[in-house]
């Protein structure tokens, strides 16, 4: 699934061809993605020039003088930029064409990603209004997580998956720095001291930039190809490495299931 990186990825790697474009055309061939691509969307996108692409947790914004259309890529999405040439695939639910000739495709087998249109402020639009600060900004700190926790029992990995506390921070990540930062995924985040919620946030921090530069490197797989942009592969230290040994003690690995989504630690490193 597209985490937070991928979809910075995705967005450093579309935003140049975007940019001071017009729209010229849009093509919509499924309109039943995870809500029904909106059914004037043509018209209002059609014509508008781009002014910025931005992200707000895993929400890609592109922003136009008329509105902005707010992208999700779900569980299986992917933009690339192609020309005319390039043959359709299946799952190439719809086109933004440019006045450059250049192609915003999208590609979804599952269609839980959407299209949607908002003429308002798109932090005001129900899908982005009660999110939480983003993990990379200075408002995601030690003392803010702190003071998010104060009498939640919640367990620390789902609070901190939790996107109404802070986005964008997967199952994946929230694993990799619960191991670095030495916190047991089950610990109650409400029992959690401000020191250790500090390592915390600096751990989700660092997960998030090594998986973004390593990230770069995929930017060109964006233009020209008729493939999929290859998502990097993290250097994971717990994430899918049940019963190998820990990288710090040698200890067993431990996988267990909280709040329904895989989760790793190390009995030994973690408490
Ligand atoms: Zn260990």
């Amino acid at each position: 699934m597209p985490e937070l990186p991928e979809v910075e990825t995705t967005r450093k790697g579309i935003a140049p061809r975007l940019l001071g474009h017009s729209v010229e055309r849009v093509v919509v061939r499924d309109r039943r993605l995870r809500w029904p691509v909106p059914a004037g969307l043509e018209t209002d996108l059609t014509g508008q020039r781009i002014t910025a692409v931005d992200r707000r947790g895993k929400y890609l914004l592109l922003r136009t003088g008329g509105g902005t259309a707010i992208v999700h890529l779900g569980m299986s999405g992917c933009l690339r930029i192609v020309r005319d040439h390039v043959a359709l695939k299946k799952h190439d639910h719809f086109d933004i064409r440019l006045d450059t000739g250049d192609i915003l495709r999208f590609n979804d087998p599952r269609r839980f990603g959407c299209l949607l249109w908002t003429t308002d402020d798109p932090a005001s639009h129900p899908l982005l209004a009660g999110l939480g600060p983003e993990p990379l900004s200075a408002e995601f700190s030690g003392a803010f997580m702190h003071a998010r926790s104060r009498q939640r029992r919640t367990a620390i990995k789902p609070h901190l998956m939790n996107a109404g506390v802070v986005v964008g921070v997967g199952n994946i990540y929230a694993n990799e720095a619960l191991f670095r930062a030495g916190i047991h995924p089950q610990r109650a985040a409400g029992r959690i001291a401000l020191g250790r919620m500090e390592c915390l946030v600096t751990a989700v921090k660092a997960v998030l930039q090594e998986s973004i530069h390593a990230g770069g490197t995929t930017l060109k797989d964006f233009y020209g190809s008729d493939g999929r942009p290859g998502y990097f592969r993290y250097d994971l230290r717990v994430y899918g490495r049940g019963g190998q040994p820990c990288v710090r003690c040698d200890s067993p690995i431990r996988q267990s299931v909280i709040g329904q989504r895989s989760t790793f630690h190390c009995p030994r490193c973690q408490h």
